[in-house]
């Protein structure tokens, strides 16, 4: 896991008035109404946390050819997907309790068109397989082994996931076998040890990814490895098509990371893209839903799980939101390739 602080702390707020130079304020409810900028003549690519940089770049190379958004979600997020130091997502991922590494992925493209495949084992990118759901069969989604079936009868290889790092520590774990969500806190002891290094109890993230090439097109990919830990066959949010992405391409597109429980119960992501048809800015929707999620709770309730929505709109504009201090997600277009920190519910 990189490590999350090691980015600049622009505030949307300041990236805003720098980019545009002029009054971005404007008062509704009483609140300051922030735009945020837009990148409308140049294709962009958002996606969910630091680790989403170079999942980021490796988008872009596809963008600034004038290539597909789908083309470029599905080969930004293969980067975290294949890297092993990665503990969240694909090869590296930390396993269940039973020590599977089971993973969760969905695309979905500018037609409406989605795959996805859920608690898929021995693959290192459920991605292409959920792509390959999407294109060459008339179904949505596949699970466990049947969409290991789908994969190794389509090209895919058998490998072994469990890294010796995630290995030893799903060990440690089994001595106390005690399921505990962390949430994604800065300044946690689990975040940052007091060497300044990342720290390694952090056990949950996805990288979800959402993109507007030169045409105009949205679409997005969300990837991961789930919460640690889970029970054998649980399924979070990523793959869910509505929950932890959304793709609309009149209006925007949103995803998710976080505990996926509390967002397949508002089903968030697609909540996100209907906010933004409401006229929300991508920055207001990712609140409001998350604001959801708090109704339903308490903050006590809610004190070790982080949330965390990222919206794209149909011109360029970009934002996100979480339920708890420490998310943050990378942007980049022609201007820009920068990590924000997001603003949060709670603190
Ligand atoms: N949303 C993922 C899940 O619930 C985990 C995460 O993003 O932190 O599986």
């Amino acid at each position: 896991m990189s490590d999350r602080r090691s980015f600049l702390k622009f505030s949307v707020l300041t990236s805003a008035l720098l980019a545009s130079g002029k009054n971005l304020f404007a008062h509704s409810h009483g609140e300051p109404k922030i735009t945020i900028p837009s990148s409308k003549d140049s294709p962009i690519v958002i996606s969910t946390w630091d680790f989403g940089k170079a999942a980021n770049a490796a988008a872009w190379e596809v963008l600034k050819r004038n290539g597909r958004a789908l083309d470029a979600v599905e080969t930004g997020v293969k980067i975290p997907e294949a890297d092993p130091t990665n503990q969240s997502v694909g090869l590296g991922g930390r396993p269940d309790r039973d020590g599977h590494v089971t993973l969760d992925a969905c695309i979905m493209d500018e037609k409406g068109n989605c795959g996805s495949v859920a608690c898929l084992e021995h693959i290192v990118h459920p991605i292409s397989v959920a792509r390959n759901v999407m294109e060459n069969t008339k179904h949505v989604m596949l699970v466990g082994e049947g969409a290991l079936q789908f994969a190794l009868a389509n090209g895919f290889h058998k490998e072994n996931l469990l890294t010796a790092k995630s290995e030893q520590e799903w060990k440690e774990w089994l001595k106390e076998s005690k399921y505990e969500p962390h949430k994604n806190i800065e300044n946690e002891p689990y975040r940052k040890g007091k060497d300044g290094k990342a720290g390694d109890k952090n056990n949950h993230d996805t990288i979800g990814m959402v993109a507007l090439d030169a045409n105009g097109d949205l679409s997005g990919a969300c990837t991961t490895s789930g919460m640690a830990y889970k029970m054998r066959g649980r399924v979070g949010d990523s793959p869910i098509i509505g929950a932890g992405l959304f793709v609309d391409n009149e209006v925007g597109a949103a995803t998710s990371t976080g505990v996926g429980e509390e967002v397949i119960r508002i089903v968030g992501s697609h909540l996100v893209v209907e906010l933004m048809r409401q006229g929300l800015n991508p920055e207001q929707a990712c609140k409001k839903a998350v604001e959801r999620i708090a109704a339903r709770s308490t903050p006590e309730k809610l004190k070790d799980t982080q949330v965390g929505f990222l919206a794209l709109n149909k011109k360029g504009e970009f934002g996100g939101f979480a339920l708890q201090t420490g998310f943050s997600f990378a942007v980049k277009n022609g201007n820009e390739e920068k990590v924000y920190e997001a603003k949060s519910l709670f603190n």
